[in-house]
């Protein structure tokens, strides 16, 4: 039998994956048998993960917060590899403080990279794709969004990166109705508490037994583990799912 998560053939951007989740999914998605253009704006760190995958991963330096970055994504990936298959839109930053202590500048820091970059990603590819779709072209064409608990549920301390992921959600959505008539499916991964180095300060034993409490399995969870809900959603066993967003967060969201 096919093995229906099979990436076999597919060509996969993830943004971030440079190092934690990005990583992960972008690992995971060659293992597949995804060839994957990992782009992240800290290049030591996107080449070792272009080097740790091998020959199936191309690394591309890039900031998606940068309004010509994602033309120069979508072109260099069809020249380097002939297509384009799905999209992890997974970079991400925090800056953290209280809302009535939080800058202009800071609020707009999160915003440009965890929306306008996720956005602007999105519409780049999402061109591309229905240009294909009017070509006549078959395949996958899957775009997932990476959005947060905070997005669903708030945040103390990251109004920001809250609304930010809050609007994540609404993107995909919005994308997802535009879209799902020429067959591109457009997800949100919503995680919880991953162990990456974003989320070094809230694994202190300061919070770590606070945010344990609250999660139904009691535990958190690494890239690797997470990175497999992301590649089912590229995969072709996802193809009419669309416009969803799936929560993994070892049940974060219901509580207690
Ligand atoms: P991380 O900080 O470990 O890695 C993020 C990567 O994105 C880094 O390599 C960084 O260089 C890159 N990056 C940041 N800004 C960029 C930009 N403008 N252009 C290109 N690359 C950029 O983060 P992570 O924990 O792996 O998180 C990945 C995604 O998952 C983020 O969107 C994050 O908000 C989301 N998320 C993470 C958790 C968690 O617990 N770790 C929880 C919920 C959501």
């Amino acid at each position: 039998m096919n093995n229906p998560m099979s990436l076999e053939g597919s060509v996969i951007i993830v943004t971030g994956a440079g190092q934690g989740i990005g990583r992960g999914v972008a690992t995971l998605a060659a293992d597949l048998g995804a060839r994957v253009v990992a782009v992240d704006m800290n290049a030591e760190a996107v080449n070792e993960t272009a080097d740790l995958i091998g020959e199936a991963c191309v690394a591309l330096v890039g900031d998606v917060a940068d309004p010509e970055f994602p033309d120069r994504m979508v072109k260099f990936t069809v020249d380097t590899f002939g297509d384009i298959n799905g999209l992890v839109n997974n970079a991400g930053i925090v800056r953290a403080a209280m809302a009535d202590k939080m800058t202009r500048e800071t609020w707009q820091q999160v915003i440009d990279v965890n929306l306008t970059g996720v956005f602007a990603c999105l519409q780049a590819v999402g061109i591309y794709f229905k240009e294909q779709v009017k070509l006549g072209k078959t395949g996958l064409r899957s775009i997932v969004n990476i959005s947060s608990d905070a997005g669903r549920k708030g945040t103390i301390g990251q109004i920001n990166y809250g609304a930010a992921k809050a609007g994540v959600l609404g993107l995909t959505m919005s994308a997802a109705r535009e879209w799902g008539r020429y067959e591109i499916n457009v997800n949100t991964v919503a995680f919880g508490m991953i162990e990456t180095p974003m989320t070094e300060t809230i694994r202190s034993d300061k919070f770590r037994d606070k945010y344990l409490s609250q999660i139904p399995m009691g535990r958190m969870s690494t890239p690797e583990e997470v990175a497999k809900p992301v590649c089912f959603l590229l995969s072709g066993a996802a193809s009419y799912i669309t416009g969803q967003h799936l929560s993994v967060n070892g049940g974060y969201h219901i509580g207690f």
